[in-house]
């Protein structure tokens, strides 16, 4: 999960990635403050876990886009001549199910990936500080 926080010195955004579910976890896998280098400024400055917050993974969002735009025509492509011999009512079922299925798989990554991002948010380890 991709975790951000601004950097002291000149508020640019500073991120790093983690496994942790939550800011608890994050402490006892990183310790209570991550270091972080700024690409911006290059001050590396120490940052306590509850100043970093979760965002959405990217990558985890184009995935799910690229499974919903390139999953409903590959699964057409594959039964493309079963699909014109279906009765109308087969048709229709199969047409629906071909755009219900990529669109419900889109929708779980993306819920899932939200729903690990709002878990990160919520809890946090001892309060936010201001550094220091
Ligand atoms: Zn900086």
């Amino acid at each position: 999960m991709r975790i951000i926080t601004s950097c002291e010195n000149c508020k640019q955004e500073l991120e790093t990635w983690t496994f942790a579910q939550d800011r608890v976890q994050l402490a006892r896998q990183q310790g209570d403050q991550i270091e972080l280098t700024c690409k911006n400024c290059n001050s590396t400055e120490k940052y306590p876990v509850d100043n970093f917050s979760a965002v959405p993974n990217r990558l985890l969002q184009t995935i799910a886009l690229l499974a919903f735009l390139i999953g409903t025509p590959l699964v057409i492509w594959l039964i493309w001549d079963v699909f014109w011999n279906l009765t109308m009512s087969y048709f229709i079922l199969v047409a629906t199910g071909l755009f219900l299925v990529p669109g419900i798989v889109y929708g779980l990554i993306l819920k899932n990936d939200r729903t690990r991002v709002n878990a990160f948010n919520r809890h946090q380890f001892r309060g936010r500080q201001r550094f220091p």
